[in-house]
């Protein structure tokens, strides 16, 4: 998917971690024939253009119609380039996941602190997800670069209502000159929509490393995902499918696939600098599907191949960590727009 295609300088080497919290997990694995394969040629500009002399090329579907929304609160606003980046991110999310999720009713000023809130502006009817958006210093240029997950579930079938995503506004100026933060944003917005943020809580999450520690062989156990997984492999894969992130550290472990197996992937916990493009896989659009309240398209789905052999770890400076920090929900919320907090 274009969005999610990057290029960027190899040589400019900026050990860039994922989202906040995630701690450090030394993205460097990578392999010599790379996953993402061919990309039959695609642009990096906008999407969604269609000719109207003839039928689309077969790399570049017609979005699938939707029902699903993304609204996007900003708590501080972006440059205009920077808003272009986030509605793409919106436009290919609002592709892959379809369906309207059961409307509620969203008063800005009542949105809690813990998920960025109260903010301004008129009470919403959120038929999928609104995401308050905050670009503020983290920890400087470097490692974390923000910090994302649902905040707020519907109280009726838990779905994602009210998501946060913190960029690390030391952060933004480089991503967006090495053409990177369209990744950047379309990663934190899948941890937003309850990649690697709900499965636990959806019971899709076993042999957590974080609790059984690193090297335990975390998996997903979503079924869709399961068979996308084993459709893409090149080879035999031994250990439980589908494989987490099992460093052990908060943030990239049990929240991504797992780096050293899928690799270039778009939710692995870095994107490793063989290639320049980060394809968004129809394992990963399965693993939404997987979840109870989601209708999925796979128009978007980038071609994906499990590598079967891996090489020698990337020289330095040539992958891009993402540390990520993955907010958890906090809230359950009404659809008449009332909050109360969630225990577990
Ligand atoms: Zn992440």
């Amino acid at each position: 998917m274009k969005a999610a295609r990057v290029v960027w300088i190899l040589a400019l080497s900026l050990a860039l971690t994922f989202s906040a919290a995630c701690g450090d997990d030394d993205g460097g694995e990578g392999t010599e024939d790379g996953t993402g394969d061919t990309d039959p040629g695609d642009s990096t500009g906008d999407d969604t253009g269609s000719d109207d002399t003839g039928d689309p090329p077969p790399d570049e579907p017609e979005p699938p119609s939707s029902d699903f929304t993304i609204e996007l609160l900003y708590i501080v606003e972006p440059t205009p380039s920077q808003r272009e980046v986030f509605d793409a991110a919106v436009e290919v999310w609002t592709s892959v996941i379809t369906n309207a999720l059961a409307p509620a009713a969203l008063d800005p000023g009542m949105i809690p602190a813990q998920c960025g809130g109260p903010l301004d502006g008129p009470v919403l009817t959120v038929t999928g997800v609104a995401i308050t958006v905050d670009l503020s210093p983290i920890d400087g240029p470097g490692r974390t670069l923000g910090a994302a997950g649902p905040c707020g579930l519907r109280n009726t079938d838990q779905s994602p209502l009210l998501g946060t995503m913190i960029f690390d506004s030391d952060d933004l100026d480089v991503l967006e000159q090495r053409g990177i933060l369209s990744t950047v944003i379309l990663h934190e917005m899948g941890h937003v929509l309850g990649f690697g943020t709900l499965w636990e809580f959806e019971g899709f999450l076993q042999d957590p490393s974080v609790r059984n520690g690193p090297g335990s062989d975390t998996h997903f156990t979503g079924p869709l995902a399961i068979e996308e997984f084993e459709k893409a492999l090149s080879g035999t894969y031994s250990g439980a499918v589908v494989p987490v992130e099992n460093s052990g550290q908060q943030g990239s472990a049990d929240g991504h696939w797992r780096e050293n197996v899928m690799v270039d992937e778009l939710m692995t916990p870095s994107i490793t600098g063989f290639e320049p493009f980060v394809p968004m896989s129809a394992i990963t659009i399965a693993a939404f599907e997987d979840m109870p309240y989601f209708d999925v398209s796979y128009a978007l789905a980038d071609p994906f191949t499990v590598p079967t052999r891996f090489a020698a770890p990337a020289p330095e400076g040539e992958s891009l960590d993402f540390n990520c920090k993955l907010i958890r929900p906090k809230f359950e919320v009404s659809s008449a727009g009332d909050f109360y907090a969630l225990e577990r």
